[in-house]
């Protein structure tokens, strides 16, 4: 049998650090919820890869599709020779996007491309180059996403210098300190110190921030941003990439607050661990670039394109936009009593299923990393995957598949509390084999 640590050693060797790898673990299989190592242990997957895995792994309507569509055509270049599937999920989501005016859709391949596309479009429509962005914000790897991103380490670092006319302003953050009015001087502080607004094009935010610590942005504060971006004719992008497809307990985050953005770009939960990703915005917008301006080899593949159709389909079928929101307060129920035993846990906040669990030391607002770090090491010895997020790594955001049957889900709030220290460890788990396929 192929072992965990005989891979890591390969790995080691052949592929470069940078690509950074939480797992000392290699996976074999997963189904739904759940997670098989090359040793065939289990493993409960609340990470759903990066937010991706909303429907579950494999869900069998996406694994149904996908297999249909490989009897079709795999790659034109949706470019070169286009295809119906393309055009019909611009229309359901051009339907389905937060705002009531006319959309148009495109679609890429990941977040990263999403981002740098909607950008690009921004900057067309208003013939402007300065963007805004946030504190805290991830917007994705590539030249534009990483200026955008507002964290220097490790995403930064040492990668020589930015493209120009990127600001960052405060994000909101009750327990940084940061409210909505000095988020917004931030803003004002940037329109006299750095860029006149009419130079602006577009400001880019996430409606909850994921990589950075699952704070939400709070009502009054997009209300605000909205206002300001008709003031000086800025385009609003919401980057929906990590907020999207259920996870919040709405089909977008964006219907929290009751207002649209001008552009929005969404990926990751869209297909179901397929590759896509798009930008759906004001039809005006969306058609400032010139034939050849958007697009890519890949953007909007069909395998990819097939799956996210029966993804929204799934979504609908099993409610799991309702269910996010069901979830989500289970798991609050449950962290609201682990916090009265552990002091630790400082504060509990996000949206829907969208949920982080911040950790300071005792009595603090100092953040506790280590802690946070001894938590998910210890879940996953018990076999729960867990990811962290925020400025210094001291939150555990729960990012469980919205399709997870209730017993799994118990369970792993079980190993969470375990892992927590307050509660008992379940007892040892042996190596379980993957069931067979279906
Ligand atoms: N924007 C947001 C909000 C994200 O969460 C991410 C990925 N974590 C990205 C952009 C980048 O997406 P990708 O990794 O697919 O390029």
């Amino acid at each position: 049998m192929i072992s965990n640590s005989d891979l890591q050693a390969r790995k080691d060797a052949a592929t470069p650090r940078g690509v950074g790898v939480l797992s000392d673990f290699f996976a074999a299989r997963a189904e739904n919820a759940e997670l098989w190592d090359v040793e065939g242990r289990r493993y409960i997957d609340f990470a759903s890869g990066i937010a991706v895995n909303n429907v579950g792994h494999r869900h069998p309507r996406v694994v149904a599709a996908v297999r249909e569509q490989l009897d079709h055509v795999m790659h034109t270049s949706y470019q070169v020779v286009p295809y119906a599937g393309y055009v019909e999920l611009a229309e359901k989501i051009n339907a389905r996007a937060p705002g009531e005016f006319k959309k148009k859709t495109a679609f890429f391949t990941t977040g990263a491309e999403a981002v740098e596309n909607a950008v690009k479009i921004a900057r067309l429509a208003t013939g402007r180059s300065g963007v805004i962005a946030f504190g805290g914000a991830f917007h994705g790897r590539t030249l534009m996403g990483m200026a955008l991103t507002g964290k220097v380490a490790s995403y930064k670092t040492g990668f020589g210098a930015m493209p120009p006319e990127v600001f960052h302003a405060p994000f909101p953050s009750a327990l940084q300190g940061i409210g909505t009015t000095d988020a917004l001087r931030g803003l004002e502080h940037i329109f006299r110190s750095d860029i006149d607004p009419q130079r602006v094009a577009a400001i880019i935010f996430e409606p909850i921030q994921g990589e950075g610590g699952f704070h939400p942005a709070p009502t009054d504060f997009v209300l605000e941003l909205t206002r300001i971006c008709d003031a000086h004719r800025i385009l609003l992008i919401a980057d929906e990439i990590q907020t999207g497809f259920g996870r919040t307990g709405k089909l977008f985050a964006m219907e929290h607050h009751g207002v649209a953005a001008d552009v929005m770009t969404f990926a990751k939960s869209l297909a179901g661990g397929m590759p896509l990703s798009g930008v759906t915005g004001r039809a005006e917008v969306m058609d400032a670039a010139p034939p050849g301006g958007l697009g890519g080899t890949y953007a909007g593949n069909p395998l990819a394109i097939a799956a996210a159709h029966a993804v929204l389909d799934v979504i609908d079928n099993e409610r799991l936009v309702e269910r996010s929101a069901l979830l989500g307060l289970q798991l609050r129920e449950r962290l609201a009593r682990i916090a009265a035993v552990v002091p630790e846990l400082r504060e509990v906040r996000g949206a829907g299923s969208m949920i982080a669990a911040e950790f300071c030391k005792p009595g603090s607002n100092e953040p506790d990393t280590e802690f946070a770090k001894g938590v998910i090491a210890r879940a996953r010895e018990l076999g729960l995957i867990l990811l962290s997020c925020g400025a210094y790594g001291n939150a555990i955001r729960f990012l469980y598949p919205l399709t997870i049957p209730q017993p799994v889900f118990d369970e792993a709030l079980d190993i969470l509390a375990a892992a927590l220290g307050a509660q008992p460890a379940p007892a040892g788990r042996a190596a379980s084999p993957a069931p067979a396929i279906a």
